[in-house]
């Protein structure tokens, strides 16, 4: 697998305090979350990956270029959605998109054909000769993420995207970054402290803490089954069935907010027992599986939380 993105023993400092804190790391292509609380380190991580930061000790390379000597170069092909807010309240979105491709050095007529086409992309289509005063957070989260797209970049840098949305937003957005991953040969860092927006579009995670990359790998291999433990859900007389395992000595639990039942089964026949008691309870078991460890439950353990 040919890295987009290689650290080697990064660190960078703010005012002599690390941010990245030897940080060695080798990405290739697909969406990737980049995990970790507030403070951990992600911003700083995307910036050096963009070469705005400079690393005091360690090599920073993308696309095969070492950082920041090659900037410019690299930006050619990079994407990036800041945290923060970019665009100007007083004009509409297909201006402020047709001045970032001219930025971007396209042609004028390019520039504003490309603009109207990701536009329409991002679903604000109807909207698009309104100035950018006028729209709801949600909308501006798609203006910031159709610059980014603008150019076609090779990788794309999301900080947060989902900041300050409300559910639809949150997927609305989620699903348009799922979309854009699944392009061939396109590789899509999502920074944020929200797992399920992590577990939503992407299959590999970096979980970072205090400068530190703390875990990574595939997120199926993260949420691997816990031994002994299912996950079940009866209709009809589920109260019932709830006190009868536990009158049998198995631990139970109700997980939230899917009201699943988890429940404890050391042994093979233990699984079998519980149906028995789910026929005497007159329960129909309409699921039934191994439990799954979180994705939460694996970060918190990375993190040394559990
Ligand atoms: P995250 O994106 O995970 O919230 P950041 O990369 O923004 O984390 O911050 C990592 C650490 O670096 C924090 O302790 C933060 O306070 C500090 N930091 C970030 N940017 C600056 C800056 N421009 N000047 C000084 N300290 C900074």
């Amino acid at each position: 697998m040919t890295s987009i993105i290689e650290f080697n023993d990064v660190t960078v400092k703010y005012n002599g305090d690390p941010a990245l804190d030897g940080v060695t790391i080798a990405l290739g292509a697909g969406a990737i979350g980049l995990l970790g609380p507030n403070g951990a380190g992600k911003s700083t991580f995307i910036k050096t990956v963009l070469g705005f930061t400079r690393a005091v000790k360690g090599t920073v390379n993308i696309f095969g270029m070492p950082m920041p000597d090659r900037a410019i170069e690299v930006r050619h092909s990079l994407g990036y959605m800041p945290e923060i807010e970019v665009s100007s309240p007083k004009v509409s979105a297909v201006a402020f998109l047709t001045y970032c491709g001219r930025i971007f050095g396209m042609r004028r007529v390019d520039a504003l054909e490309r603009a109207h086409e990701v536009l329409n992309y991002v679903n604000l289509g109807d909207s698009r000769y309104r100035t950018m005063e006028t729209y709801s957070t949600g909308m501006l989260q798609r203006v910031k993420l159709a610059q980014a797209i603008l150019h076609d970049p090779k990788l794309l840098l999301l900080d947060e995207p989902t900041n300050g949305l409300d559910p639809d937003g949150r997927i609305e957005i989620l699903d348009l970054v799922s979309d854009i991953a699944k392009r061939p040969n396109v590789t899509v860092i999502v920074s944020s402290h929200l797992l399920p927006d992590v577990q939503h579009v992407c299959k590999q995670v970096v979980m970072i803490d205090k400068g530190k990359v703390v875990h990574s790998g595939a997120i199926c291999d993260l949420t691997i089954p816990r031994l002994e433990f299912y996950e079940m859900r009866v209709r009809d007389s589920d109260i019932a069935f709830v006190k009868e395992v536990r009158a049998a000595g198995y631990e139970c639990a109700r997980l939230h907010p899917s009201n699943m039942l988890l429940v404890r089964a050391p042994h093979e026949n233990n699984v079998q027992a519980l149906f028995q008691i789910a026929r005497t309870c007159n329960a129909q078991v309409r699921h039934f599986q191994p439990a799954r460890r979180s994705l939460e439950d694996a970060f918190l353990q990375a993190m040394g939380k559990e």
